[in-house]
């Protein structure tokens, strides 16, 4: 990613020392279509709209702060990716990005299978009728009590994490007098993140058994042995926000040759492999997605050729992508509380959510980008930083990013491609009332997940 000093213009850009941000884009009312929702545009009064209402309408219908999901943006990824991998492979939406009742209609409705790591994402995914056989259980610790259910109901498979899990599963199933199908999670010694991805990484890592030492050929070894489990294939997840295939390919290609050791040592050949998720989206202009449809070809040529080459059959694939479906079909709506200029400094503009309803700038130092959606400005750029309003330093939003120098209390300011990780990852911090995430398509809005309120907060506190 370049990231440069700017230039000139903004005051006290010199003395900025992280040098996060780029030098401001020509024109302010300009919305880079790479970072917002398909149907996001600003009409000819200035505001901004989605799904063809303003956002000046919907922030006095349903408040601010809150998340604006653009479905028909939704439903047209969720399209693509499907379209992609085509009737041959499998897309699993990985629900903790975000997931409610309506999402999973969508999902079912477009084709999908769903991923969930919880309890609670699987009841919310069986409570909107999808069909148990389209779920995948994922995680490093399901409960004794979560397996149980999960294999009750039926899910399509379990990803298996460790040595204990294999032996748990397959006890719970033999109990309940079921045949789980099931993958075993590798950790490849793949690391990709972003822009980099390194090939040898360390397997230090709470996920998976590594294939390093032989671990996970032990595993498959068990697996194939014990009853109330049928191991039907290998499972692999390399990282997050990656735009380099390079990390997918080495790690394809390791996934590949358990396959054929596999083969080698059982005589059976596993039908399936599941590549993961992590395909980066764009947070701000610097970054570059590939579109579905490139991310299918590239992964099933690497595993075709890998598979010819080990003299294997190829393999069903499935992706498990959550951030490229849902990033970036919603926004959040803030607004303007008050602008602090520290002279010399930096200028600091508030809102009213924060860190309980975006963590990931505080938690991974994630970039965003911002504008003011209420109305045009065409004052001259302002480096600003968006903070929230929790007692924290940390609690930030945009850590550097162009507003426009007129901005005032009571504009609205909207960050983009907050549909993953945000809503999911929402805390009460300060007692805070996480926010609604209203879906819009076609002029019509309606609150999918409402507002939290204080009635909300004193039910849990018990006194
Ligand atoms: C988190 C996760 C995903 C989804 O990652 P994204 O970055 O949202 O695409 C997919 N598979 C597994 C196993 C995961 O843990």
């Amino acid at each position: 990613m370049s990231r440069s000093a700017h230039p000139a213009g903004p005051r006290h850009a010199d003395v900025l020392t992280e040098g996060h941000y780029t030098a401001p884009p020509a024109d302010l009312n300009v919305l880079d279509e790479k970072v917002w929702a398909r149907t996001v545009s600003r009409n000819d009064d200035g505001a901004v709209t989605v799904g063809g209402i303003e956002v000046t309408r919907l922030a006095e219908e349903f408040g601010t702060p809150a998340y604006f999901l653009d479905e028909s943006d939704f439903r047209a990824r969720c399209r693509a990716w499907a379209d992609a991998f085509g009737p041959g492979a499998d897309v699993f939406y990985a629900g903790k990005a975000f997931l409610s009742r309506a999402v999973v209609r969508w999902l079912k409705e477009e084709g999908l299978n769903l991923d969930v790591c919880s309890g609670g994402e699987l009841t919310t995914a069986l409570d909107a009728g999808m069909p148990a056989e389209r779920i995948a259980f994922h995680g490093n610790n399901k409960t004794v009590a979560e397996i149980e259910r999960a294999i009750h109901v039926g899910v399509g498979r379990i990803v298996l994490d460790s040595f204990q899990e294999i032996v748990r599963v397959s006890h719970i199933a033999q109990r309940l007098g079921k045949r789980q199908r099931v993958q075993i999670r590798v950790t490849v010694g793949v690391e990709a993140h972003t822009h980099e991805f390194i090939a040898t990484a360390h397997e230090d890592q709470k996920f998976g058994i590594a294939l390093a030492g032989g671990q996970a050929a032990e595993a498959v070894r068990r697996a194939l042995t014990l009853d109330g489990i049928e191991l039907i294939g290998i499972h692999s997840h390399i990282g997050s926000q990656i735009f380099d295939m390079a990390g997918f390919e080495v790690s394809a290609r390791r996934v590949v040759q358990l396959l054929a050791e596999v083969r080698d040592e059982h005589g059976v050949e596993l039908p399936e492999i599941d590549l993961g998720g992590g395909l980066g989206i764009a947070y701000t202009s610097d970054d570059d997605p590939r579109e579905p449809h490139e991310i299918a070809k590239a992964l099933g040529d690497i595993v075709t050729r890998e598979c010819e080459s080990a003299g294997l059959a190829t393999p069903r694939i499935s992706v498990e992508p959550g951030r490229a479906i849902v990033g970036p079909t919603a926004f959040t709506l803030y607004e303007v509380g008050t602008i602090k200029h520290l002279e010399g400094l930096r200028t600091y503009v508030s809102v009213d959510g924060g860190m309980s309803d975006n963590i990931r700038t505080a938690l991974y130092d994630a970039e965003y980008s911002v504008a003011l959606v209420s109305r045009r400005s065409d004052a001259e750029p302002m480096l600003v930083r968006v903070v929230g309003k929790h007692c924290e330093s940390g609690d930030i939003v945009v850590k550097d990013a162009f507003l426009p120098s007129d901005l005032a209390p009571g504009d609205l300011i909207a960050v983009p491609a907050t549909g993953a990780y945000c809503r999911s990852m929402a805390s009460n911090y300060n007692h805070a009332l996480r926010p609604p995430v209203v879906a819009v398509r076609d002029g019509e809005a309606r609150v999918i997940v409402r507002r939290e309120t204080e009635e909300d907060l004193l039910r849990l506190d018990v006194g």
